[in-house]
């Protein structure tokens, strides 16, 4: 339950809605009781009034149609209040969630699948709503109104304010913690069957033709249905344990009508009231009511632990430290001709969740609008080095320089402003060819967008609807060659001064190799360039190539 606190902190923004909400929930739940009991004063005294007597029947009538009216006016703007409020919490805790999630990219999200993520961002964080609109507002409103109760049932009768407010209470108290401890188990296996199920549907859909291909799609679809029947039955669990106590309840206060009932006969002590036997009604009614303060109680407890689970996954993720933090914020400097612009010096560098050592200790410097290519086997740590450029991780020794600082000393947006990267996989988002080219420069011009298209061969693109052509998800109906260089024309529209591309002409034949080739040489006149690359040919425009084997870098 502990895990539930930090979200409590984020309810305090919100306290004035919170308060308001929990305020119209006491007025209606007061409304709806003095409803019914003043309904059943009314009647049992009317019929029990002599015909000869006068009766005041315009107080308690009128009395019936304001608590009628107050009742459906309180409970309207108590949902909207509470749900205002909760929605609100539930914006603000999404925000605080995916920014703590932001900087733990990459290193710290490997080990979450993507759908994870969604999962514990949408599904966990819409678990939490219930924290204050089915446990806190309706356990609060609880208390206050059987007080309320107390009080007023005293001025008819002592004994009964202390039986029913004492049974009301002590079913207050105990519901909780019987069903919070009955509910817990299969509260966690809810939270773990929704997220499984969702993650496992989520890779069905995206892979349905592998898994047709390599002939499971069979048995990934049993294994959905385990995962759904596991789910299901979870659910079933915790519906059983909320008709048990609703079935509870409503014996608790058959048996507490029943008591009053019996006490009232006797207990009653109201010497100045006109028809003291219609006040039997009116506590009896009033108890019948109370059913609808304890209703919520026991079913909302029951939920306690999907909410404490969800809260508990949540934490998960927002408690984890970035391995990379940005907290510098050193101006980028004029950069001078004859200084290095890139400094490795002895940078050593594994992943840390591998023993395996990947750089060894390397040392090279960059001149400004130097061009330099990497070379080496597959898998020596090419792009590697580009992760540490970036500082989506950081060495383990040694220190990387940039324009003469070190490279932790600038902040982030400085760092992807001055540093452009071509990586190994493009991601196309589901959006426009207009969205997709603007991630390379948010502000060119159609114009100038279409001009790198034609710069870059992919004019045909345009043809039939412009740069308003819808791009599906991950760009699949892109050919390889085609999604690279479309990685390509984003670092054209960049304005960084520099770039690196890794195997930027990889999948390409041989032709339009080249002419990629030029253009990138030709666009980053005056840039600094560094560029991994497999092939040997064009090699001969590069000011420096380098070769990684075995961790070392060899010029
Ligand atoms: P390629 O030419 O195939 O692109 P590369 O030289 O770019 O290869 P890197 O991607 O730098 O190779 O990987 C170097 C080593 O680090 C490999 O053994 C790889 O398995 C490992 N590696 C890469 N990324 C990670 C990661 N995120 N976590 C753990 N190990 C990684
Ligand atoms: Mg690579």
């Amino acid at each position: 339950m502990r895990g539930l606190f930090p979200f409590l902190a984020l309810y305090r923004q919100h306290w004035g809605r919170l308060l308001l909400g929990v305020i119209l929930a006491i007025t209606s739940l007061s409304a709806s009781i003095g409803l019914l009991s003043l309904s059943g004063w009314f009647l049992s005294a009317s019929a029990l009034v002599a015909s000869s007597v006068l009766f005041n029947f315009f107080y308690p009538s009128s009395g019936v149609r304001g608590l009628a009216i107050g009742r459906t006016l309180s409970r309207y703007f108590e949902r909207l209040v509470t749900h205002d409020a909760t929605f609100r919490v539930l914006a603000n805790l999404r925000v605080a969630v995916f920014s703590k999630l932001i900087p733990l990219s990459p290193s710290g999200l490997n080990r979450y699948r993507n759908s994870e993520l969604l999962n514990r961002l949408v599904a966990d964080v819409d678990t939490l709503d219930t924290l204050y609109l089915n446990l806190i507002s309706p356990f609060i409103s609880a208390v206050m109104v059987i007080l309320f109760m107390g009080i007023g049932i005293s001025f008819i009768s002592s004994t009964l304010a202390w039986v029913i407010c004492g049974t009301l209470t002590l079913l207050l108290f105990a519901l909780p913690l019987i069903f919070y401890r009955l509910g817990q188990r299969s509260g966690r296996q809810v939270v773990q069957a929704r997220a499984n199920y969702r993650s496992q549907f989520i890779e069905w859909i995206q892979l349905n033709a592998e898994f047709a291909l390599f002939g499971v799609a069979k048995s990934k679809r049993a294994e959905l249905h385990q995962t759904e029947r596991a789910w299901l039955s979870a659910q079933s669990v915790e519906s059983q344990w909320g008709g048990l106590s609703n079935a509870l309840l409503v014996l608790m206060n058959g048996v507490l009508v029943t008591v009053v009932l019996y006490l009232s006969a006797t207990a009653i002590t109201a010497p100045n009231a006109e028809n003291p036997e219609a006040l039997i009604a009116l506590v009896v009614f009033c108890v019948l009511a109370s059913l609808e303060i304890l209703t919520p109680i026991g079913v909302a407890f029951l939920h306690l632990g999907q909410v404490v689970t969800a809260g508990e996954r949540l934490n998960e993720i927002m408690q984890q430290q970035p391995s990379v933090q940005f907290q510098g914020n050193a101006p980028w400097q004029n950069v001078e001709k004859n200084r290095p612009l890139v400094r490795f010096e002895q940078v050593a560098f594994h992943y840390p969740n591998r023993d395996q050592q990947v750089l060894n200790g390397i040392s090279f410097e960059i001149m400004p609008q130097q061009r330099v290519a990497i070379m080496g086997k597959t898998g020596s740590g090419k792009s590697t080095i580009f992760q540490l450029l970036t500082r989506n991780y950081d060495p383990t020794a040694g220190q990387i320089w940039l324009n003469n600082c070190p490279i932790e000393t600038f902040a982030e947006s400085t760092l992807r402003q001055r540093i452009v990267t071509l990586s190994q996989r493009v991601h196309i988002f589901s959006d426009t060819l207009r969205g997709n080219l603007h991630i390379g420069n948010p502000t060119a011009s159609d114009e100038a967008l279409l001009a790198v298209l034609a710069q870059i061969g992919l004019s045909y693109l345009t043809e039939e609807e412009g740069l308003d052509l819808w791009l599906g998800e991950g760009g699949r109906p892109l050919s390889g060659g085609e999604q690279r260089r479309l990685g390509l024309a984003r670092l054209l529209l960049s304005e960084g001064d520099i770039l690196l591309l890794d195997e930027p002409t990889e999948g390409l034949d041989r032709e339009t190799e080249q002419q990629i080739l030029k253009l990138i040489l030709d666009h980053t006149k005056g840039k600094t360039l560094v560029m991994i690359t497999h092939r040997q040919h064009g090699l001969t425009a590069f000011d420096r190539i380098y070769r990684l084997d075995n961790g070392h870098l060899v010029e």
